[in-house]
């Protein structure tokens, strides 16, 4: 076994064990006996000057037949000078019978093809530098995997500049943010009330609704690591557990993530409306979400042109009534309703364990050398899309089952005892839309229910 480690390698502390361990596995796949370790340390192939008193002994147990081939990590370890790699050529012409191999790829010095290839790529690697790159990409992926820190960046809200010791009353700040998120606040009068009150993160003089999404969002603050804006999946198949301690729990973190980056909850396209409780639900017939406003002092719903037909109009009192007493008669009829065998619950969470392993053979494979990099990279991002899909699925389950709807008799004083973000919190929750039926102008002004359509989820 050849290892040859560099500057780069030795700074992220990861090299040596990390080529040693890949190439004595690729020799155990092939059946090879280790007969010795040849290890170059902290020296570059690419400058000619420096000599490698490992590379050196190689060559010459090669020549006098004290070993029978090479296992290395890729051939760029083995030579990135041409001339290097002519010599070793040169042995394996004369010598028919010596074996070969690589974990990064299938380049076999005792083939003639695999002499052509194996000069292209030193040829290659040569001029460029983007196998530099792959293994700066793997460390950090392996950093990652072992939950440490990612170095440099600002400061994360919540914890001191090390990263890693949370800072309490930023800790606070974030579980009430939380807190008040999941109870239906938005995240503008959160970071309304925020303001004058906690201290703001980095060097912000407000607080702003992104940035409190952000520090909301960032899995960090579940003790979870990311890696390429995904949370990583270790080994295991579990999510990969940082060194940091938590600040709010993995179930509350997945909740949040769910209700921040669910569009379809959005009322008014995102923005805020605390006046009016139907804002962004009502559904204009030309499918346009309508808001609220008043007209000579009389609160309504229409539909505006910016983003609509502009032409629909509703008094919102009625309807507010009429809405509110549909949605409480279905909430109290919940209770009754008889419960399934298997919750979607637990076919959640067995589609999520099977994702994660799925996920987490994946990575075996990998890290076997049995799939190159590419292929990898492209499959691991599609797996981690979909198991933080299902994540998002049952975190919104459970919030369906915990928090927000109350069922059963008592919801209508339930109900009263409610502020209006969290009465719109649970409309939202129950109801896709409240479809709005074009009226004639002939039609008898009084509120008529015949004009409006109750959409449930069924999601
Ligand atoms: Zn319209």
């Amino acid at each position: 076994m050849y290892l040859r480690i560099s500057l780069d390698d030795e700074r992220t502390g990861l090299g040596i064990e990390r080529q040693r361990h890949d190439s004595a596995a690729l020799c155990k796949r092939l059946g090879w006996e280790v007969a010795k370790v040849y290890a170059d340390e902290n020296l570059s192939a690419y400058k000619r000057s420096v000599d490698r008193p490992a590379w050196e002994e190689l060559l010459a147990d090669l020549e006098a037949g004290a070993i029978q081939g090479v296992a290395c990590y890729d051939v760029d370890r083995i030579a990135r000078q041409p001339k290097q790699l002519e010599r070793l050529i040169d042995l394996y012409e004369s010598k028919r019978r010596l074996v070969f191999a690589t974990v990064a790829g299938e380049i076999d010095l005792s083939t003639a093809d695999g002499r052509f290839l194996a000069r292209l790529l030193v040829n290659v690697a040569n001029k460029s530098s983007a196998d530099t790159a792959r293994r700066v990409a793997r460390a950090q992926l392996q950093r990652a995997q072992q939950g440490k820190v990612a170095g440099g960046g600002h400061r994360p809200y919540g914890y001191e500049r090390d990263n890693v010791t949370v800072v309490p009353a930023e800790a606070a700040v974030i579980q009430d943010a939380a807190k008040r998120v999941l109870l239906g606040e938005t995240l503008i009068s959160i970071c309304k009330s925020f303001d004058g009150q906690y201290p703001t993160p980095g060097k912000s003089v407000k607080w702003s609704r992104t940035v409190l999404r952000a520090i909301l969002l960032n899995p960090r603050i579940a003790g979870l690591r990311s890696y390429k804006g995904s949370v990583l999946i270790g080994e295991d198949g579990s999510p990969v557990k940082a060194i940091w301690e938590p600040i709010v729990s993995v179930e509350t973190w997945e909740q949040l993530t769910s209700l921040l980056t669910d569009k379809s909850r959005q009322a008014n396209g995102g923005r805020v409306d605390r006046k009016y409780l139907l804002s962004g639900l009502l559904a204009c017939p030309c499918a346009a979400r309508m808001s609220g406003a008043t007209s000579k002092g009389v609160p309504e719903y229409r539909c505006t042109p910016d983003r609509g037909c502009g032409r629909t109009r509703r008094k919102a009192k009625a309807l507010d009534e009429y809405v509110e007493k549909e949605l409480l008669d279905y909430l109290e009829r919940q209770s009754m309703e008889p419960v399934g065998d298997v919750s979607p619950e637990s076919v959640l969470d067995r589609d999520i364990a099977n994702a994660e392993q799925s996920l987490s053979a994946l990575i075996d494979e990998w890290t076997a050398g049995r799939i190159s990099d590419a292929v990898f990279f492209a499959a691991q991002a599609r797996k981690e899309a979909a198991l933080n899909a299902l994540k998002g699925e049952r975190a919104q389950e459970k919030r369906r089952q915990t928090m927000k709807a109350p069922v059963g008799a008592g919801v209508r004083q339930k109900w009263a005892g409610l502020t209006l973000p969290q009465k719109r919190a649970i409309l939202f929750e129950v109801l896709q839309a409240v479809k709005v039926h074009p009226k004639p102008v002939t039609a008898p002004k009084r509120f008529d229910p015949y004009y409006y359509e109750l959409i449930r989820r069924t999601d």
